[in-house]
């Protein structure tokens, strides 16, 4: 169902809704870029449409909502433990067609990969609704029109800020009451989705074992500087590693905190007696790769990577991970896929 009202009643609607939800979208961040006297738009919690950073991609995904950077699992004693309380709240996040794709992946690595679900992750992830923002034009570094993740209808709300209206196209239930009290119903405003990105990848359906071996991955031992920069700032890594905090006071309590790792990083794969897998970063890079465009997609039926290229936005040597795809395709189909 379609409404339109002026930005005054949005804010109105967003004050409402925000009594029972805390409220994501993308936000600027005044001189907190990565050079000197640059701005970052990465989300946060906002009050007001113009709060909403709609032109620009953010430089770091949703995912920190529900999968945040550092999170407590629990409390100790030595005789007990507890888990902290969460906030009771609604979850409501503004994103685009490729973001809430990558919910998709998240969701299929911690509720559907093997027999247990991820309870933290669960317990946020159930309070979450999507405010679709659409994208008009493609930005420079997305490839999601190859990655099939462009376009999509696993959204709550369309919102549209257009001067100083805004519409919205309602799809959610739950959400038609406080609509219909702050907005004029008109007729259904249709999302724009980008259909071509400048960038395009080629996907094999198979992967050669020859690729294991390639030299395509000895570059990588020069260049990538394993900052692992284009793991955190990927909206559908997913990895963490678990420490434990003992208290100054009293270091029989603590708490244990899952925090994120990557797989670019130092150490991500050592264990016990400092042996570790892939100390190469050509290695890493090739291990990367092919979680995004192989064996995800083996497990689950579809590829992990969303092609939101903000891994090429982020990364300090200029690597392009189309262009890491694409070496990919080639290598595997040499002689014809
Ligand atoms: S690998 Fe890069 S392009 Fe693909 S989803 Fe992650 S950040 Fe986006
Ligand atoms: S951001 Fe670039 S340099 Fe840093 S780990 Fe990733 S590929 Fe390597």
């Amino acid at each position: 169902m379609g409404f339109q009202m002026a930005k005054d009643e949005f804010n109105l609607l967003l004050k409402k809704l925000g009594k029972s939800n805390r409220i994501f979208a993308p936000k600027l961040y005044k001189g907190a870029g990565k050079f000197s006297d640059t701005d970052l738009v990465a989300y946060g919690e906002i009050n007001y449409i113009d709060d909403i950073i709609f032109d620009t991609k953010t430089s770091f995904s949703a995912k920190e909502i529900v999968f945040p950077i550092n999170q407590t699992m629990f409390y100790f004693t030595e005789e007990e433990y507890r888990e902290p309380a969460i906030d009771e709240r609604g979850i409501i996040i503004f994103l685009r067609a490729c973001d809430i794709h990558a919910f998709k992946r998240l969701d299929a690595i911690f509720l559907e990969n093997g027999p247990y679900k991820d309870n933290y992750y669960e317990k946020l992830r159930k309070k979450v609704k999507f405010f679709l923002m659409e994208c008009a034009e493609s930005f420079s570094s997305c490839f999601c029109v190859s990655m099939n993740t462009n376009r999509t209808e696993e959204y709550s709300v369309f919102v549209r800020k257009e001067n100083d209206t805004v519409f919205c196209q309602v799809k959610d239930n739950d959400f038609l009451s406080v609509f219909n009290h702050y907005g004029m119903t008109c007729k259904d405003p249709v999302p724009d989705f980008v259909s071509d990105n400048t960038i395009q990848v080629k996907i094999p359906s198979d992967i050669s074992e020859k690729l294991y071996n390639s030299s395509m991955w000895d570059e990588y031992n020069q260049r990538c500087i394993a900052c692992g920069r284009c793991n955190i700032s990927c909206p559908t890594c997913s990895c963490f590693t678990v420490q434990d905090i003992f208290y100054r006071d009293n270091p029989a309590s603590g708490e244990r905190q899952r925090v994120w790792a990557g797989c670019l990083i130092d150490g991500f794969t050592e264990m016990a007696g400092g042996h570790g897998f892939r100390q190469s970063k050509g290695d890493r890079m090739r291990f990367k790769a092919m979680h995004k465009i192989y064996d995800f997609r083996r497990r689950f039926g579809f590829d992990m990577c969303v092609g939101c290229g903000r891994c090429d936005d982020v990364c300090p040597e200029y690597i392009s991970f189309p262009g890491i795809i694409n070496k990919v395709y080639e290598t595997s189909t040499e002689g014809g896929e």
